[in-house]
């Protein structure tokens, strides 16, 4: 059985890792890295995904797609304003959704993070030498159902088995605690690109437990990010009358400035943020620059009131727990923002605690999911962990006066299951709808609304008799299931789903395929790129053999040269056909020339020729990897 993988899909930046020999490892990415950008770019008809994606952002604005997790699994009107800073297109899509709109066309977030994903498995799989397929992927505590739901579309899209949805601060938890014995209460404080979720847990004899989650899921480093960049386009239009927000690829070097100087804060008392030729002043065609001092003391008065926002949800977690602060024996940091001093500061402040830094910030929550899959693929090596973990919202039904009856309050353990009865408001009435809500708000309007379920065929009979009975059932990701049958009749309706934001059942479909006919592109054109280029290589080659062998005959210089330039020009007319048959002729030639002139050339041209090929793939990894001429 081939290994499941744990994937952490980050905001900012992905990590994937797997178990190995007990322990769980991150893999590295195909360049090298232990974190992969969460960027997607389209650039022709090639898809460019995490550094490479990331580094080409400034000069191809509105097709590098960035926190795209932002978006996943919301309504538009939740994200309008996010939406507005965005230099990529964000809009309203079908029944209220989002959708991003790239290149003329619309894309689903969803689609965008299997992007991410797939490309994670991808290098993974090639890493450990076997095709992944089965995943548990994290989401932040404080997700929603419908952003667990496209969360995990996401991977399906990506061709993925989603094994499990995990929250990321248990995750973490499951990371740090493998190695720990006694009993501890923990408290895990996650604040990363996009979003905020702190949970505490109760562990001991390798029970895992939640006791409560609590977070803020338009909170994260991105936000610290704008506020630089607001101060630094503020002053600039103050100065010079112009608002460069307005210009997307000025936008996006302000938004990559203020990121680097945010960081740079984490360890310096100040730093200059510096763009040169950041825009042309649209008169006089001058160029104008950027050039400010930031310190960490203005930071800092930028973002108090980010810093503030912190302390509602974990002051919340501690009472839904019902726990204080000195009940708690670690405080574990998570997300690449608590880096920001003033963060781990005010993280002391509410908790009296100096945090616990012994667990990295960035692979953390990849190494729990990890050890997750373990679990549920029975790896021995993991003896007996069990995790129990919560629903962070409470989710309910709207009932007469647009009021929220709650079914299964927040923190409530998950897997859960709960069942409660309805009835008519009006006689002869032949169906209702049932809108399923999230959240905290007593007013129906003032939550989310999951979807709304229709049950017909409801027998005419006087108001208040019929008997509805509403089972809501969250399973082990936290995602919900409804069902709702009429009793008194003895007939089961069925449910039609109505107004979500998620994607329907033949809408992934059509995603995998475009995702996988996209993946089958992208290996035609590298398979082409490689072709050419082990011809390419080919060719210098036989150059250089030419040009060394200076005691071979005239005649055999000559056909080898003839084969060399028939070669240069079948890689300038990119025809695959021309391609393989100058290789073939080109390999040929070169053998004999090789044989011929082998007592000629000193060292043996066999050894030279398997030494060029290994060099050329050396320099440039697309050769291809079968290219043998000295055979
Ligand atoms: P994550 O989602 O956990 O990968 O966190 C990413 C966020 O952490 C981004 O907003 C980064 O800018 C931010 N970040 C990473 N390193 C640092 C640092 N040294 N100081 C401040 N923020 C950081």
């Amino acid at each position: 059985m081939a290994k499941a993988v744990g994937i952490d899909l980050g905001t900012t930046n992905s990590v994937i890792a797997v178990m190995e020999g007990g322990r769980p490892e991150v893999i590295v990415n195909a360049e090298g890295g232990r974190t992969t950008p969460s960027v997607v770019a389209y650039k022709g008809d090639e898809t460019l995904v995490g550094q490479i994606a990331r580094r080409q952002a400034a000069l191809n604005p509105a097709a590098t797609l960035f926190e795209v997790k932002r978006f996943i699994g919301r309504r538009w009107d939740e994200v309008k304003e996010e939406a507005a800073r965005s230099p990529f297109a964000v809009k309203e899509g079908p029944g209220g959704s989002v959708r991003i709109s790239v290149n003329g066309k619309d894309l689903a977030p969803e689609q965008v993070s299997a992007e991410v994903l797939r490309k994670l498995v991808a290098d993974a799989s090639a890493k450990l030498g076997q095709k992944i397929t089965d995943a548990v992927i994290t989401v932040p505590a404080y997700f929603d159902n419908s952003q667990r739901e496209a969360t995990k579309q996401a991977g399906e899209i990506a061709g993925l088995n989603v094994l499990r949805v995990i929250n990321e601060p248990t995750a973490a938890a499951l990371a740090y605690g493998l190695e720990r014995k006694g009993n501890e209460t923990v408290l895990v404080f996650d604040l990363g690109g996009g979003t905020f979720d702190v949970t505490i847990l109760e562990l001991g004899d390798g029970v895992f437990e939640v006791k409560s989650t609590a977070g803020d899921t338009h909170l994260g480093g991105a936000d610290f990010d704008h506020r630089i960049v607001d101060w630094l386009a503020e002053d600039f239009n103050k100065e010079h009358n112009f608002d460069l927000r307005k210009d997307k690829q000025a936008l996006q070097r302000l938004i990559e400035a203020a990121e680097k100087a945010k960081i740079d804060l984490s360890n310096a008392s100040e730093t200059t943020v510096s763009l040169p030729f950041i825009t042309f002043d649209p008169e006089t065609r001058t160029p104008m620059h950027v050039e400010k001092v930031l310190t960490r003391a203005k930071f800092e008065e930028l973002t108090a009131d980010l810093l503030r926002r912190v302390r509602k949800p974990v002051e919340q977690a501690l009472s839904d727990a019902k726990l204080s602060a000195s009940d708690i024996n670690e405080v574990i940091l998570v997300g690449g923002s608590t880096r920001i001093p003033a963060v781990k500061r005010i993280v002391q402040d509410i908790t009296g605690k100096t945090p616990n830094e012994s667990v990295n910030p960035d692979e953390a929550v990849a190494l729990g999911a990890a050890v997750q899959a373990g679990i549920i693929q029975g790896d021995s090596s993991l003896g007996d962990i069990v995790l129990v973990d919560v629903t962070p919202l409470t989710l309910g039904v709207e009932v007469k006066g647009g009021m929220i009856a709650p079914m299964i309050t927040r923190n409530t353990t998950v897997p859960a299951k709960k069942t409660e009865i309805y009835t008519t408001a009006e006689n002869n009435q032949p169906g209702v709808e049932i809108n399923v809500l999230q959240g905290e708000r007593p007013m129906a309007a003032d939550n989310k609304s999951l979807g709304r379920f229709k049950l017909e065929g409801i027998p005419p009979m006087p108001a208040g008799r019929a008997q509805i009975e509403v089972t809501f059932d969250i399973d082990a990701n936290g995602i919900l299931h409804v069902t709702a049958k009429e009793k008194t009749s003895g007939k089961e309706s069925s449910i039609r789903i109505e107004n979500t934001t998620t994607l329907d059942k033949s809408d992934v479909e059509r995603m995998v395929q475009e995702a996988e006919q996209n993946a089958a592109a992208d290996k035609a054109r590298k398979e082409k790129v490689e072709k050419r280029n082990a011809l390419d290589s080919l060719r210098v080659q036989a150059t250089q053999q030419i040009e060394e062998n200076t005691s071979a005959s005239q005649d055999a210089k000559d056909k080898l040269k003839a084969a060399a330039d028939e070669a240069e020009e079948a890689i300038r007319s990119e025809d695959d056909a021309k391609i393989a048959d100058a290789q073939k002729k080109l390999e040929e030639e070169l053998r004999t020339f090789m044989t011929t002139n082998a007592n000629q050339s000193a060292g043996g041209a066999q050894a030279d020729a398997a030494g060029a090929g290994a060099q050329a793939k050396q320099d440039d990894d697309v050769i291809d990897a079968d290219f043998k001429p000295a055979e």
